[in-house]
């Protein structure tokens, strides 16, 4: 708990109950769950914590480079706790979402601006397909 508020506290942020609630419950998954999914884990025990809390909350935790935010071509987005560059091994077949660290031997965003010039301000790395189990079926 004391780590899940100062983590809060050095973004500069407000600690208030509720920010600790959404911060732990994505601290404690590797499911890099959507705002509802993190809104119907937490209904139950903060039956007064609104969806439209978590979502500005969420929001405000990417500002902050607090969570990251991932766009897995679905209806929403998903969040993640981890914000340090991995990459992410989607599942098509039944959504879930696995990290993946995948060692580049060289630095592709200074491979990138050598070669185009380009400066990479944002990475992200997905590679879909199916997981194990949904290979079973
Ligand atoms: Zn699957
Ligand atoms: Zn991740």
């Amino acid at each position: 708990m004391e780590i899940i508020s100062q983590k809060i506290k050095s973004a500069s942020l407000k600690v208030t109950p509720q920010r600790i609630a959404i911060y732990k419950a994505l601290y404690e998954t590797k499911s890099h769950p959507t705002a509802e999914m993190l809104y119907n884990s937490l209904k139950e025990l903060y039956p007064t914590m609104s969806f439209a809390t978590v979502y500005k909350t969420l929001t405000v935790f990417k500002k902050a480079k607090l969570i990251q935010e991932l766009n897995l071509n679905d209806s929403s987005f998903h969040y993640d706790i981890n914000t340090d560059f991995h990459s992410h091994l989607v599942c098509t077949c039944c959504k879930s979402v696995f990290d993946y660290n995948l060692n580049v031997s060289f630095d592709v965003c200074e491979k990138i601006k050598d070669e185009t010039g380009f400066i990479v301000e944002n990475k992200q790395l997905y590679f879909y397909g199916k997981c194990r189990k949904c290979q079973e079926y």
